[in-house]
């Protein structure tokens, strides 16, 4: 054996390892190059931070990180130009890996595949290339420039360490690709795990595809020299700038290039959390297009500007998630295990920290930029209903931003509602689920001066009832749920026991409850409303039914009929008698159905016969 090789065993702990290495990261296969990327990038931050200190002279070189693929080869290499390792830091750093904290740590969740945070925790990263790898080749050289090592691992954790060359300082990783994991001498897999994990790496990164630039022309070559190729990376990602320094175009920019979405975002928030807390991140509204895209948003979470995974619920509530942003966590580690993230008090406080900044940038538009507010407030309508609903805490704080979309096409606060309508009616809101269909009831309301909130999305039902609860005062109530007092004229009205005898015959429906009151708008002969409580316990049945998960039998709806007294119309009625009676109190009452609702096919048939029958006898 030649004298200047050194031979050895990882440690004597290699057969936990190695095996744990393989079997704990196999559903995360790809992190093994953002693992081996990211010590590159911080070799070269360490050489920097000495260079900045005045340890270490710089030449001005320009830092980089190589990543290499030799599909002839069969290898991947990455290679940076940082502080490098001497022999010694090589054997501390890379063989002497198998630490007694780790040990315990894989002996207490053996088996536990949700738990791969173990490799970020105890300095595992560089062996998550093994995943991948029969062997890992290391050459590097220290910035103290003592001599350069070469040290090769095998996959069974035996290592062989000589003299090594290398020009200048930095380290190279070449790994052998195994058999079984082809897939990453792919150029276009890596570029997707490099794209989505080394997008914003603080140092610039290349790709070279050695059978690619084999191919070159010597005229693209030339044009590459004037042209040097871009690094894959920005380096400085907007999240670190100062929010004042930023520019809308910037921020747009960026949500374009991160998520890949054209529609421009609706409005962003920058946040820079200081001390404690210490994170940063811009968060977006996006535009939705219609209510079901909007459970797609997309957070990513960024360890010291390297990607470590989406839409972490843990971290930000699972509501925000339909935002689409980047968060920037220097406290959290790399390798992010749920079991960590729950019941960490850091993670929770910066969870309420966003909810806060969120909120807040919601009441600053409603009461700086209301007419922007106003403009993306159908928008955000449905994302903001959604968030009150699952968390009481976001709708204390954003209640008196919450706009009612009025039928005119104006908005309101809730707030500014109830004060309009103090005159007329105290701590209720009328609405309406749909303009047309329940246009006579509207037409009704804003004759006398009262506004009808717009309440027609999915969700509305069980957001006015989920609000009711956190506000016992105020009410809402769907336009045709109760004959409101401020549409009855002052005048008594007398029942007439024959004529409320014939509604409930020509209806059909021997439960339906007849009154009679003098209404102001003389017009109207019948009024039908169903009430508010049992529509919605209908409407919450159907989505039950929808989803899947059965009918409980139909749920009674409790309708009342209403008959204006003060319509000459109803007066009339009073004076026919027989079929001409019994015809007109049935198309009437149809008339009252189809103001409220579509007919079904046998009260479409009715109401066209008794219709010509009327027409017939004139
Ligand atoms: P971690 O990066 O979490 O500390 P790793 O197993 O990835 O764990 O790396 C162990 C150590 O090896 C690093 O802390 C670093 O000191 C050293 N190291 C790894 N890669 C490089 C590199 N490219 N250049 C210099 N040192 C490196």
């Amino acid at each position: 054996m030649d004298q200047n090789i050194k031979t050895g065993g990882i440690s004597v702990q290699t057969e936990h390892i190695f095996p744990v290495i393989k079997k704990w990261l196999y559903s995360e296969k790809d992190i093994f190059l953002r693992e081996i990327v990211s010590n590159a990038a911080d070799a070269v931050t360490k050489l920097r931070r000495l260079s900045s200190l005045g340890q270490y002279e710089d030449n001005g070189e320009t830092y980089r990180v190589d990543v290499i693929l030799d599909k002839d080869a069969g290898t991947l290499t990455v290679s940076d130009n940082g502080i490098g390792m001497t022999e010694e830091e090589l054997d501390r750093y890379l063989c002497q890996i198998a630490l007694s904290g780790a040990l315990d740590f894989i002996q207490k969740y053996e088996g536990d595949n949700q738990n791969n945070g173990i490799i970020g925790h105890f300095g595992l990263g560089f062996y998550s290339s093994f995943m991948v790898s029969d062997s890992v080749e290391v050459i590097t050289k220290s910035y103290t420039n003592a001599p350069a090592v070469h040290w090769t691992c095998s996959e069974a954790g035996t290592y062989e360490l000589t003299a090594g060359e290398r020009e200048g300082h930095g380290t190279t990783v070449i790994m052998h690709i195994s058999d079984e994991e082809k897939e990453y001498l792919e150029k276009f897999k890596l570029e997707g795990i490099l794209d989505k994990y080394c997008s914003f790496m603080p140092v610039e990164i290349y790709f070279t595809d050695v059978a690619e630039e084999e191919q070159k022309s010597k005229k693209e070559k030339k044009k590459e020299e004037k042209e040097p190729p871009k690094p894959i990376n920005d380096t400085t990602p907007l999240w670190l700038k100062n929010p004042s320094d930023c520019t809308p175009e910037e921020y747009k920019e960026f949500y374009r290039k991160v998520f890949r979405d054209y529609r421009e975002p609706l409005f962003w928030i920058h946040i820079n959390a200081d001390y404690p807390l210490n994170f940063r991140g811009i968060l977006y509204f996006p535009k939705i297009t219609n209510e079901y895209e909007s459970i797609e948003g997309q957070v990513k979470l960024y360890y010291n500007q390297v990607f470590v995974a989406d839409n972490i619920k843990e971290v930000i509530p699972e509501y925000l998630l339909m935002l689409k942003g980047v968060l920037d966590c220097p406290e959290l580690p790399l390798n992010v295990s749920r079991s960590y993230l729950q019941n960490n008090t850091y993670v929770s406080k910066m969870s309420a920290h966003i909810v806060k900044k969120v909120a807040d940038k919601l009441n600053s538009l409603c009461n700086t930029e209301r007419e922007e507010y106003e403009k993306v407030w159908n928008d955000i309508r449905t994302f903001v209903e959604y968030a009150c609903m699952r968390d009481r805490k976001f709708y204390d704080r954003v209640k008196d931003s919450l706009l009612l979309e009025l039928t005119d096409g104006k908005f309101a606060t809730v707030k500014d509602y109830l004060e309009a309508a103090k005159e007329s009616h105290e701590n209720k809101v009328y609405y309406t689920s749909d303009k047309a269909a329940q246009a006579q009831y509207i037409s009704m309301f804003e004759a006398q001066n009262i506004q009808v909130a717009v309440f027609d999305k999915n969700l509305d039902t069980q957001f006015l009832s989920q609000i009711e609860t956190y506000d016992a005062d105020v009410k809402y109530l769907r336009i045709d749920a109760d004959v409101s007092d401020v549409l009855k004229g002052d005048e008594a009205a007398a029942e007439d026991p024959a004529l409320k005898k014939l509604f409930v015959k020509v209806s059909g429906d021997e439960k339906l409850k007849v009154e009679f009151s003098a209404l102001k708008d003389t017009n109207v002969p019948l009024l039908l409303t169903v009430s508010e409580e049992s529509r919605r316990m209908e409407e919450m049945m159907k989505l039950y039914a929808m989803s899947g998960m059965g009918m409980m039998g139909a749920f009674p709806t409790e309708s009342k009929l209403t008959v204006n007294t003060a319509s000459p119309l109803i007066a009339k009625l009073g004076a026919m008698d027989g079929e001409k009676q019994e015809k007109t109190a049935a198309y009437l009452y149809r008339l009252a159905l189809l103001s409220q609702r579509k007919l079904t096919a046998d009260e479409l048939k009715q109401f066209l016969a008794d219709g010509y029958a009327i027409l017939e006898m004139v």
